[in-house]
C-alpha cells in the first residue's frame, strides 16, 4: 500500500490568516456598512510600473511573430535576465557572475525547492518570529527545526551562540514580520559561524529594495566570506509589484562546496530536471526592472509605501509605543499596548477602529504580545488608520 508523506500530518494548521479572515467576515456581517482599514495584507496595492508594462507588450508581440517567437526558455533563466541581475549586483560592487544567478518564479518556490540540495539529516535553524513558509517547508521535508526565538532585547536580531547549532541557517533581512535589518557586523558573525561549522545560510532578501540606510547591507554577498557559505533568494514581488506576475532570482556562488559537492552545479542539475524555465514574457518584462528607467519607477512606488510607513510610525510615536521596522522595511512590528496579547489587540483594533492587522503570535510563540502592520495598503486608508490609531492609543 502507498505511504503518503506523513510529515504533512505534523504541520500545524495555518490558523493565522484563516482566523483573521473569519473574524473580519463576522465583523462585516454584523456591521455591513463598515469600511475596514486593511493593514495586515502582505500583498502590494500599486500596479506594475510603466517600464514593465511596456516590456510585457513588447514580449507579447515577440511571441506573435515567427522571427521573434520563443519556445522553451533555458531552465536556469534567460541569459539576458541573468545578466541584468548580475549587473544589478555588480553595480553595487558585489562580485556575482551571471551564471551564479538563477531565475525563478518567486522566492516561495525557491525557499521550498532549494531544500532538495540538502540531506534530510540536516537541521534547520529558524529565527522566530518568522515567515511561516520556512517552518512548513522543513516540516514537510521531515527536517529537524532548531527554533531561535528573538526578542525586543536583541532588537529581534539574534546572533549565533553555542545553542544555535544547525547545518542550515535561515536569515531574513529586512525581516518579515519584524522589519528588523541585520547590520554588517551582525551578518559577519553569522557568516563566520557558518564557515566555521560548515553550515549554509539561506538568505532571504525579498525586501532588500526597501533599505534606505546606506550603511545597511542589501545582500549577504556584501559580507566577506559569504561566497563559501550562503545562498541568496530574492523576489520582485514587493520590489516591483510582481506578486501576481511572478519572478524571483537565486544566487548560488561557485565557491559554495560541501563534501566535494558544488551547489551551483547541483542546482543546474536540479533545475534542468524539475523545471522548463520561467515564461519568456515575464522574464522579458522583469528585465525592465533593472534598467535605469525601471529602477526609477519601482522606487517611486516603493516611496509610496515608505510614506505609509512614516504615517504609521508617527502615529505610534505619539503614544510612545515601541516598534521595529518601517524605516528600512515595509513592515512595522509594534509592542501591543498595556501588556495586551496579540489576538486581544487584534480584536480591539477591529472592533474599536476597524483596523485589521496581523497578530504577532501567528509568526511564532515569541511573537505573542506584538503586532504587525503592513505598509502596502492605499495611502488614504493608511492615513485614516493612523488617525484612528492616535485616537485609540494616544
Ligand atoms: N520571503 C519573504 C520573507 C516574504 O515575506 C515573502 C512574501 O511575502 C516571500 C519570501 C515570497 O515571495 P514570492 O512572492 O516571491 O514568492
Amino acid at each position: 500500500m502507498l505511504t503518503p508523506n506523513m510529515n504533512y500530518s505534523h504541520l500545524k494548521s495555518s490558523y493565522l490568516f484563516y482566523n483573521i479572515a473569519q473574524k473580519t467576515k463576522r465583523y462585516l456581517e454584523e456591521h455591513p456598512d463598515a469600511h475596514l482599514y486593511r493593514m495586515g495584507i502582505g500583498d502590494v496595492s500599486l500596479p506594475l510600473c510603466d517600464a514593465v508594462v511596456k516590456g510585457l507588450h513588447i514580449a507579447a508581440d515577440d511571441q506573435a511573430k515567427a522571427e521573434t517567437f520563443n519556445g522553451y526558455m533555458p531552465e536556469c533563466g534567460a541569459p539576458f535576465l541573468r545578466s541584468a541581475v548580475g549587473e544589478y549586483y555588480r553595480r553595487r560592487s558585489i562580485d556575482i557572475a551571471d551564471d551564479e544567478v538563477f531565475i525563478s518564479s518567486g522566492a516561495s518556490d525557491e525557499l521550498g525547492d532549494i531544500l532538495d540540495l540538502f540531506d534530510r539529516s540536516n537541521r534547520s535553524l529558524i529565527i522566530e518570529p518568522a515567515y511561516p513558509a520556512y517552518v512548513d517547508a522543513n516540516v514537510m521535508g521531515g527536517r529537524e527545526i532548531v527554533h531561535l526565538p528573538s526578542s525586543r532585547e536583541n532588537g529581534f536580531l539574534p546572533l549565533p551562540d553555542d545553542n544555535t547549532d544547525a547545518e542550515l541557517i535561515y536569515l531574513c533581512s529586512p525581516n518579515n514580520p519584524t522589519g528588523a535589518v541585520f547590520d554588517r557586523d551582525q551578518l559577519k558573525k553569522w557568516v563566520d559561524r557558518a564557515n566555521a561549522h560548515g553550515s549554509v545560510i539561506l538568505f532571504d532578501a525579498a525586501y532588500e529594495a526597501f533599505i534606505e540606510d546606506p550603511a545597511l547591507p542589501h545582500s549577504i554577498f556584501e559580507i566577506e566570506g559569504a561566497r563559501t557559505c550562503a545562498i541568496e533568494i530574492c523576489s520582485l514581488s514587493k520590489t516591483a509589484g510582481f506578486t501576481g506576475t511572478r519572478l524571483g532570482y537565486t544566487v548560488i556562488p561557485k565557491e559554495l562546496v560541501r563534501n566535494g559537492m558544488n551547489f551551483n552545479e547541483m542546482w543546474i542539475r536540479n533545475r534542468t530536471t524539475k523545471t522548463n524555465g520561467v515564461s519568456y514574457i515575464i522574464q522579458r518584462a522583469a528585465c525592465e526592472v533593472f534598467t535605469p528607467e525601471g529602477q526609477q519607477q519601482i522606487h517611486e512606488n516603493i516611496a509610496v509605501y515608505k510614506q505609509n510607513a512614516r504615517t504609521l510610525m508617527k502615529a505610534l510615536d505619539k503614544p510612545g509605543i515601541w516598534y521595529t521596522g518601517g524605516k528600512n522595511a515595509p513592515y512595522i512590528w509594534m509592542e501591543c499596548p498595556d501588556g495586551m496579547g496579540s489576538w486581544e489587540f487584534f480584536d480591539k483594533l477591529l472592533n474599536e477602529a476597524q483596523i485589521v492587522g496581523t497578530p504577532g503570535e501567528g509568526f511564532g510563540k515569541c511573537g505573542e504580545g506584538y503586532f504587525r502592520f503592513s505598509t502596502f495598503g492605499s495611502v488614504e486608508d493608511t492615513q485614516k488608520a493612523a488617525e484612528k490609531l492616535v485616537e485609540l492609543l494616544g
